[in-house]
């Protein structure tokens, strides 16, 4: 089955300029912006620019340039938040897809939560 990108999605709206956000790295194919309701001290979601859906979607569909820019941009995001464990820290990725994965918004995410010890905190 196909995906159905909905433009009108909060992060479509927030890559065209039409809602503010705190950037935290922006690349040619990638956006990194502080969520808007964090869930850990350190609580940043990493999207790709292009219409994609889920990770499924995105790995099926995007270039090969978009999903390097993208995987090197979530690593870079940890680097520069300082979390990574050869800082001696630790964080968490994660990206809900679909209804059984609790998916809100229907843009590709990826979840980077740190800033604690995280336990088995999963959401
Ligand atoms: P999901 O449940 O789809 O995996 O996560 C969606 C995330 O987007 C949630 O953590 C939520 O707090 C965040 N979010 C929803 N609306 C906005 C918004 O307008 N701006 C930002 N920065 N984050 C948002």
């Amino acid at each position: 089955m196909a995906y159905a990108y909905d433009d009108q999605n909060i992060f479509a709206k927030i890559l065209r300029g039409e809602i503010p956000n705190r950037t935290v790295m922006e690349t040619e194919h990638s956006l990194a912006f502080e969520d808007i309701s964090p869930r850990a001290p350190q609580h940043v979601l990493v999207i790709p620019k292009g219409p994609y859906v889920t990770y499924d979607h995105f790995a099926a569909e995007a270039s090969d340039a978009e999903i390097l820019d993208y995987t090197r941009t979530v690593a870079k995001v940890a680097q520069q938040m300082g979390v990574t464990p050869d800082a001696g820290a630790g964080y968490r990725m994660l990206s809900n897809a679909g209804p059984d994965g609790h998916q809100e918004v229907p843009h590709l995410h990826i979840h980077i939560f740190a800033g604690t010890y995280l336990g088995e905190m999963i959401d």
